[in-house]
């Protein structure tokens, strides 16, 4: 599949951030996509309780909803946890696994990841896997080691770019304002696009897009969209603002 049919995706992940008022914020994207270029893809993940008033707010136009975890099972006893069922039916077309804050503050391993990722296939929706090393594992030179071993681990033989978007996301580049360099991005992206290849098959793991997060922000953006391999970015911090959301959208448009 060409470079061209990757269409890129800026998403943002709100974290734990955001109360009904926000709605302002989701407006101001919505209104601000009006004029970004249509092979965009956008998309909002929101906490949980505001999910199903975005979906019904965004109806219509080309903003997408998003969740941030899910739990592996379709339903049971699993107290403040919440199935991907639950995320189809309130409206969400994708879900983030693996967040590095998941894999740090939850202990969340590979297997539970890959597990996710399937539960979320299970109901229809699209698995954004993320993967990154610590900023000891990038000192030890050990950044490749690990974005292979996380890959191997966390995702499922299924993958296809229908159902699969890979995250890197530096564990030391979240939240603190510092970045890779360009080329470090396009070390990590090319050899996440190898592995796809490799694992996947030549159609499927040329298809599937890989977007690059951590400290993404407006003046940023362009520098890491022009990187081979970087089909979209993972916007934390800076998808809480619809100014600042819909400035880096445009970078990637
Ligand atoms: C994230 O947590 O997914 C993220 C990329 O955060 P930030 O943009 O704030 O670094």
């Amino acid at each position: 599949m060409p470079l061209s049919t990757r269409c890129p995706l800026v998403a943002g992940n709100w974290k734990m951030n955001g109360l009904r008022r926000s709605i302002a914020e989701l407006d101001g994207i919505i209104d601000g996509s009006r004029d970004l270029p249509e092979h965009l893809d956008l998309l909002v993940c929101p906490p949980f309780t505001l999910l199903i008033t975005f979906v019904e707010r965004a109806a219509g136009t080309r903003v997408s909803l998003g969740a941030q975890d899910c739990h592996e099972a379709p339903c049971g006893a699993f107290t403040g946890d919440i199935a991907a069922e639950m995320l189809a039916d309130a409206g969400a077309t994708a879900v983030i696994v693996g967040h590095s804050e998941r894999r740090s503050y939850h202990h969340e391993t590979d297997v539970q990841v890959c597990a996710k990722a399937r539960a979320a296939w299970r109901a229809g929706l699209t698995a954004i896997v993320c993967v990154g090393e610590t900023q000891t594992e990038r000192d030890r030179g050990s950044t490749l080691d690990v974005i292979a071993r996380q890959l191997a681990g966390s995702i499922p033989e299924a993958g296809r770019p229908s159902n699969l978007l890979v995250a890197y996301e530096p564990v030391w580049a979240i939240g603190t304002g510092r970045t890779p360099t360009p080329e470090d991005v396009a070390e990590v992206h090319g050899m996440i696009r190898n592995d796809l290849v490799q694992r996947l098959g030549s159609e499927a793991g040329t298809g599937i897009r890989i977007l690059y997060g951590g400290s993404v922000k407006p003046s940023n953006a362009q520098e890491f969209s022009a990187v081979p391999d970087v089909d979209g970015a993972l916007v934390g911090g800076a998808s809480l603002k619809s100014a600042e959301f819909i400035a880096i959208a445009k970078a990637y448009g």
